[in-house]
């Protein structure tokens, strides 16, 4: 009999299931969207009830589809939008708010007023390697229990649990209120600005200052380990879910990057560089994260040096779905091919603000250089090539705190297919761009640690001798023209910071 891992893929916009072979090819996906909320400028809200109730349908979709049966997979993984915060009653499974989305700026003051108990937004970075920003969890419970009626008296009587999206599934596929398991991997926790990065344990200190009861807080498990099973009714009924990475920390292991020095980029609905930096965090000078890269067993963790980009392919979402100048993302190829160039325009999508490598909550987006030359082909341009550029920046930053300049990205995630953006990526970046035969590097990358976890994969080198090149960008733009057209884009960030008042 042929045996399967299961990945569950809970995104940004869908859940995804994916069943994957021993050779680490697809078998089988099935995948929803789920609704985003947004009910007011800056605020991104999910509802937990339906991201759970899409898992369970495409758990059971992946399944149907292949024709596979609960005892063909060995065992399960979960690789999850990452910083999202969900807050539920242990007794009833309610979540008292909808989750609050890694985009969702709302927690600007909150982060700011623990700044200004000193250290401004290098606060936590010694211990947690993040900067204090709207992005992580830690700030989304507080605004939660501070603005949820009767939310913080519930969680300090230890009525209340919480988790990022990964610990929501893995707690109700476990059984929920019937002993569900409240757990987490390190990759997760270490977006929560709460976890001591050298001691992969909570830092009591952070949560009582940012607001936080350590009694809602899931354990801290490892990534690749067996943290309980399905409960017994519906698909998947009794397999062991084995392996937890949050989605850039899960497609850098699915790319293989598994020794120090190997980087990946996913292009997504942002996108995120990660370097593999070995067995110790590298505290960045330059406007990274360090993060857990992932752990496995009880081995010592693997760390990350990780600049995030908040805002790269809902960029061509924004200009399908906003502006309607595009019907389907991919149309937006054929417009940028039309013009030889972006014609002089540039468009910077500080929508978010800045994430990496300036962190810039205060910046809003802009298109400058407009003159009556530029048509609907240059913005699609300027659209693309805003992901190159800022990529650009985040690797440059990469280098200088690495001291080892990078020579090839591994790319994986949903812009990849475009082939002009990642001709672009490799001309502005000028090192050759790879992209793998399997780009559903996340959900592998889920797979994996899971199927590491039960012996299903005998260890890392059979990740890495599943890995296999797809096609590969090499640069071929001159160097002034590279130089000028990034000079231009970085005078083109310069125009939209200090525009919230
Ligand atoms: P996520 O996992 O973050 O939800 P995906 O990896 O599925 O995202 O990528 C989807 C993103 O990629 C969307 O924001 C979409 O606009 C963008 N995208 C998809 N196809 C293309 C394309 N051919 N050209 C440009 N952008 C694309």
């Amino acid at each position: 009999m042929t045996e399967y891992v299961a990945a569950v893929d809970q995104g940004t916009t869908s859940t995804r299931c994916m069943v994957f072979s021993h050779a680490g090819e697809v078998v089988s996906v099935d995948q929803r969207e789920h609704r985003q909320m947004l009910p007011r400028a800056g605020w991104v809200e999910h509802d937990p009830a339906e991201v759970w109730a899409n898992t369970r349908a495409v758990v059971a979709g992946a399944l149907a589809k292949a024709d596979l049966h609960t005892t063909d997979i060995v065992a399960v993984g979960i690789t999850n939008q990452r910083e999202t915060a969900v807050v539920w009653d242990r007794r009833t499974g309610e979540p008292v708010y909808n989750a609050i989305v890694w985009q969702d700026t709302r927690t600007d003051k909150i982060a700011t007023a623990l700044g200004e108990l000193g250290g401004g937004q290098e606060r936590y970075r010694a211990k947690t390697g993040l900067p204090l920003a709207t992005y992580f969890s830690g700030p989304k419970i507080r605004w939660i229990l501070d603005n949820v009626d009767g939310a913080r008296a519930r969680a300090e009587a230890g009525d209340l649990l919480f988790g990022t999206m990964d610990t929501w599934l893995l707690w109700n596929m476990t059984g929920g209120v019937d002993g569900g398991v409240h757990a987490t991997d390190p990759t997760n926790a270490s977006r929560t600005l709460l976890m001591d990065l050298s001691t992969l344990d909570w830092d009591a200190d952070i949560a009582e200052e940012v607001g936080v009861p350590l009694s809602m807080l899931p354990r801290i498990a490892s990534s690749s380990a067996e943290l309980g099973r399905v409960r017994e009714r519906g698909a998947l009924g009794g397999a062991p879910i084995a392996g937890i990475l949050g989605d850039q920390q899960a497609a850098t292991f699915g790319q293989a990057c598994l020794s120090p020095g190997e980087a990946k980029n996913t292009y997504g609905t942002g996108n995120f560089v990660l370097l593999n930096t070995g067995t110790e965090p590298v505290m960045s000078e330059n406007g990274l994260l360090t993060t857990v890269c992932y752990r496995i067993g009880d081995e010592a963790p693997v760390y990350a040096l990780e600049g995030s980009i908040a805002v790269t392919g809902s960029l061509v979402q924004w200009i399908r779905d906003n502006l309607g100048m595009i019907s389907s993302a991919a149309e937006i190829e054929e417009h940028a091919r039309s013009v030889e160039d972006n014609g002089g325009c540039y468009f910077v999508p500080a929508f978010s603000g800045l994430f990496a490598p300036h962190w810039r909550a205060d910046a809003r987006g802009a298109i400058v250089g407009l003159t009556r030359f530029i048509t609907k082909g240059h913005l699609a341009r300027a659209v693309l090539e805003a992901t190159a550029f800022q990529t650009r920046e985040v690797i440059e930053a990469m280098n200088a705190d690495s001291g080892v300049p990078l020579t090839a990205l591994k790319v994986d995630g949903g812009m990849v297919g475009n082939e002009l953006l990642m001709q672009f990526q490799a001309d502005i970046l000028d090192v050759p761009v790879i992209r793998p035969v399997v780009a559903e590097t996340t959900a592998l990358g889920a797979a994996y640690a899971a199927g590491l976890a039960v012996g299903y994969w005998g260890g890392l080198d059979d990740v890495r001798a599943n890995w296999a090149k797809d096609k590969q960008w090499t640069p071929s733009m001159a160097e002034d023209a590279r130089e000028r057209a990034y000079r231009q884009w970085k005078k083109a960030v310069t125009r939209t910071l200090d525009w919230v008042d």
